[in-house]
Formats: C-alpha cells, sequence, structure tokens
C-alpha cells in the first residue's frame, strides 16, 4: 500500500530562528468557539516559522470549527517546536512523540533513548537536547500519541532492520504507557501488518495515519484494532480511497489534514492548513450520504475517544 504523508520530499527547514523564538503567553480560543465540533488528528503546523503564522493559522482552524490539532512528532527536532505550539494553545493543540521511519539512521537508538527519557521523566529533564535555546523553561507536554512511528520502504530499504527495530520499541511504548500509535506505513503495509499481528496483545490501538488503502487492507487494518486517518486525498479526482471508504463504518475513521500536505480540492497543490478538515468531512458525507453534522459528531468522538482528549 502506498500512503501519501510526502514528508520526505517537503520536509520544512526549521530555523534557528523559530527553535529560538520566544516563549509566548498563552493564547485561549474564544470560548464560543468550543462549541464546534472538528478534530485534525494529524497536522505539521508547528513547523511555521513565526508565532504569527502559527497564531494566524491556528485561529482560521478555529473559526472554521476545528476545536483540536494534533501536532505529529516525527524526529527529535519536531519535539520543542510542537512543545512551543501546545504551549501556545492549550487545550486546542496536542503533541505526539515518535520517530519517523524515514527518519530511522545508524544512530536512531541514541534518538529513542532520548525520546523515551522524555515520556519517563518529563520534557523538562531533556529540555537542553532538543532545543538550540538553552535556558530557556521546558513547556508541560502531554503526549496523546507514539508518532509518527512505522514503516516506509517507498524509497529504499537500507534501514528496513533498523526501522523495523525502530517500530517495534515505540510500540512498546505504546503498551506501556497506554498511549495510540500513530503508523506512518508506506510500501510496507505487508510487513506492518505482520508486526502488529504479532504485537497485538488487546492493548494496541492507534490509527493507520494517511490511509490510502484497498477495502481488503481496510478491513484488516480495522481487524487489528486500528482506526483509519482520512485526509485530503479523499476529495481527489479519480482517488480510489472514496471507493474504500464508502465500505466502511465511520466508527473507524479519523480526519486528519497533514497539513501543510495534500490539501483538499480545491485547494491542491497549495499549502494545507487544519481549517480544510470540514471539506474532507463533506466528501465523506457525500460518499456516505448523512449529514456533514453527523460526520463531525462521529469522527470528533472517535478521534476524542482514541486519542483520550
Ligand atoms: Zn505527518
Amino acid at each position: 500500500m502506498e500512503t501519501f504523508d510526502s514528508k520526505q520530499i517537503l520536509t520544512l527547514e526549521r530555523t534557528q530562528e523559530a527553535d529560538q523564538a520566544a516563549w509566548p503567553q498563552s493564547v485561549e480560543a474564544p470560548s464560543a468557539q468550543y462549541a464546534a465540533k472538528w478534530i485534525d488528528t494529524h497536522t505539521h503546523h508547528y513547523d511555521l516559522p513565526t508565532r504569527e503564522e502559527r497564531q494566524a493559522c491556528w485561529q482560521r482552524a478555529v473559526d472554521a470549527g476545528v476545536t483540536r490539532m494534533i501536532q505529529g512528532g516525527v524526529d527529535r527536532q519536531s519535539i520543542a517546536p510542537i512543545a512551543r505550539f501546545c504551549a501556545e494553545h492549550p487545550g486546542s493543540v496536542s503533541a505526539t512523540i515518535g520517530l519517523h521511519p524515514t527518519e530511522v539512521f545508524d544512530n536512531y537508538e541514541v534518538e529513542l533513548e532520548l525520546m523515551e527519557s522524555i515520556l519517563n521523566c518529563g520534557l523538562a529533564s531533556v529540555w537542553p537536547a532538543v532545543t538550540d535555546a538553552p535556558g530557556g523553561k521546558a513547556p508541560d507536554v502531554r503526549y496523546v500519541g507514539i508518532g509518527e512511528v512505522g514503516l516506509d520502504f517507498y524509497h529504499d530499504r537500507r534501514y528496513e532492520k533498523e526501522q523495523v527495530a525502530a517500530f517495534r520499541r515505540q510500540i512498546e511504548w505504546a503498551r506501556e504507557y497506554s498511549l495510540p500509535l500513530v503508523l506512518h506505513i508506506r510500501s510496507a503495509f505487508e510487513e506492518a501488518c505482520k508486526i502488529l499481528k504479532e504485537e497485538q496483545d488487546g492493548c494496541l490501538r492507534g490509527v493507520f495515519h494517511c490511509f490510502g488503502g484497498s477495502v481488503e487492507q481496510a478491513r484488516r487494518a480495522i481487524d487489528l484494532g486500528f482506526h483509519l486517518g482520512i485526509g485530503g486525498v479523499l476529495t481527489f479526482k479519480n482517488a480510489h480511497l472514496a471507493e474504500t471508504v464508502a465500505e466502511v463504518d465511520l466508527q473507524h475513521i479519523v480526519l486528519e489534514t497533514d497539513a501543510p500536505y495534500l490539501a483538499p480540492h480545491p485547494y491542491r497543490g497549495q499549502p494545507n492548513e487544519s481549517r480544510y478538515i470540514p471539506l474532507i468531512g463533506q466528501k465523506l458525507a457525500d460518499i456516505k450520504g448523512c449529514s456533514v453534522a453527523h460526520v463531525a459528531a462521529v469522527t470528533t468522538r472517535n478521534a476524542m475517544k482514541l486519542f483520550g482528549l
């Protein structure tokens, strides 16, 4: 199966300036907006370089009714920007932590040790290791998931062994901390399912992020106890994903943008944002022949339950 996470071609530059930016005051969402009803279960808005851009992007999402945006961690460098974005918007921005399969290299064990100590002891204990601004105070982050983790054999399989080892270790974290897995699986569906089947003891849960597979693959993912993360690809012309999703009960689906990648129609090719989640929800409602409100209610409930929000 191919998933559509194009992280490897679109990894944003993280500037030193961004990492060293001053920690902002908390910004609360307008309380009226909390009545709205969408959750973006997978975004990377933390990569926006300035506080003003992050604030504007967050505000547009809140105005569109997106009340929660879960930021997908990918490596050591993503930890501080994610923590900063969570601190800017407590209650509406959440974090996951993990080593993305395309970030698994020879030194992967060192990277995993760092993340494990954050899970064990809190971010403050290792703060200087994840930021170029020593002396700054580490914000308190409650991680809601382990991710992005998984297997990616799309470009090469040089680190296949290491990817598998890193995946298994991070699956252990999910078990140990009772957190859902945010799975990035690309050109490795069979291999990933084999591992998940072996590891599944009834406690593992999570989401196949950016799911783009067949009906049969969807069934297998669901049988393994996982949700499907459905994003902007659903709105693309000729995407076979609509046929798959038509066969899947809404209770197994959560919505995501994977912003800034994979903007839905009619914004395809432009930077994606959490504010476009309702467009994905609308397409899902069209496929299912139900109301948008129903899609919002069910997918939001699924996400809240899955991520313990
Ligand atoms: Zn992602």
